[in-house]
């Protein structure tokens, strides 16, 4: 009897795959303990995107596709954001950002620049002030809801308490960007943690997410957080991203200084490949650079999808470590008799 593969049913694949998804989730945003690598998670997370793309009926409410990141953990009370903290699309090769490029200037005319930032490998944090003072900030959560983590941030040095006002920008308005784990101080910590006889953290975006989310403070604060800050909501008297990573420089925030203006997608190719090759020679992790359509007027006229701003796209590197099965071992015999084992291994 020949044996014929069994068709794909969608409906089941899609489901399967949509648990396999929140599972992952669950445990990389909520316990801060990743079970399988990222690249892993992008692979499921893309293959359910295209299923979903070929089938739009599958699509449901809550799949991972339609919604921004984890859930508000119940240890901290519940914040609702200013307007949603969402995701970014990702593009991994030339053509998905040349097609990007496309799509940007089909819709709002040839005259684009493109804000271009290092994506920093850490997690979002939102920052609301009131009168200049600092008053609350928040995890992402999913975008909708994320949770108060105040009392935590605050021991974070570059988060300024009070701030130098900046005319055009209203009494309460939110800062976002980026907490992150310098790897010297992660690999300070693993040291120390190791001494202890106690397992290593996996990595330093995990290690920032569990270390933000901290019950005591005195904790948070003995981490050596640093981060780094590029969103202004409302942008006030910004009128382009630039502007508003200029504004907040000026207002006492950190930011990075690697960014670049760019004409072309041509530059912007050559900015991540570039960054690509400096990218050991930085203090933190990046995974990749996120492009930004300038100019906050063709931004609104190209608005928003499911879970992510259609003004922006993270140009992602392809991973560095990736877990595989060793399929057999060779043994080699030297001229000298000196043996070398070959690992093959599944690609
Ligand atoms: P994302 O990391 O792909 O991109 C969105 C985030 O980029 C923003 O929320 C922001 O925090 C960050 N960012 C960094 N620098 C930025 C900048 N200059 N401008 C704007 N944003 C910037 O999306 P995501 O929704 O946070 O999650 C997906 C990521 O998490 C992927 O890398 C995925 O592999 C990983 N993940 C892994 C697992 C796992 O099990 N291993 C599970 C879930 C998610």
């Amino acid at each position: 009897m020949s044996k014929r593969k069994k068709p794909v049913d969608p409906v089941a694949k899609s489901n399967e795959l949509r648990e396999q998804i929140r599972k992952h989730e669950h445990a990389y945003y909520v316990l801060d303990r990743p079970e399988v690598s990222d690249a892993e998670y992008d692979a499921l997370f893309l293959e359910l995107r295209r299923m979903e793309d070929e089938h739009p009926e599958l699509v449901t409410a809550d799949s991972p596709t339609q919604r921004v990141g984890g859930e508000a953990s119940e240890q901290f009370a519940k914040v609702r954001h200013r307007s949603p903290m969402l995701s970014l699309q990702n593009a991994f090769d030339e053509d998905e950002i040349r097609a990007f490029d496309k799509r940007a200037r089909a819709a709002v005319g040839d005259d684009v620049k493109y804000c271009a930032e290092l994506k920093i490998d850490g997690l979002a944090i939102s920052l609301t002030y009131d009168k200049g003072r600092l008053r609350r900030a928040a995890t992402r959560g999913d975008g909708t809801v994320g949770e108060d983590v105040t009392a935590n941030i605050k021991t974070i040095r570059s988060v300024p308490l009070s701030i130098t006002p900046v005319a055009g920008l209203p009494d309460v308005f939110e800062v976002r960007g980026e907490v992150y784990f310098p790897i010297a101080a992660f690999e300070k910590l693993n040291r120390e943690i190791e001494a202890q006889g106690k397992p290593r953290f996996v990595n330093p975006r995990n290690t920032a997410a569990g270390s933000v989310r901290q019950i005591d403070p005195n904790v948070t604060k003995s981490r050596d957080l640093q981060t780094f800050m590029y969103t202004l909501d409302p942008g006030g008297p910004c009128r382009s991203q630039w502007e508003v990573l200029r504004t907040l420089e000026k207002m006492g925030f950190r930011v990075n200084k690697h960014r670049r203006r760019l004409g072309s997608i041509e530059e912007v190719i050559e900015y991540h490949a570039e960054w690509q090759r400096k990218r050991h020679e930085l203090e933190h992790e990046i995974d990749g650079v996120v492009i930004k359509v300038d100019r906050f007027d063709q931004q609104l006229e190209l608005g928003f999808v499911a879970r992510s701003p259609r003004w922006a796209i993270a140009f992602k590197y392809a991973p560095e470590q990736a877990e595989t099965e060793v399929e057999k071992i060779d043994c080699y015999v030297g001229r000298t008799g000196v043996l070398t084992p070959v690992a093959h291994v599944k690609p």
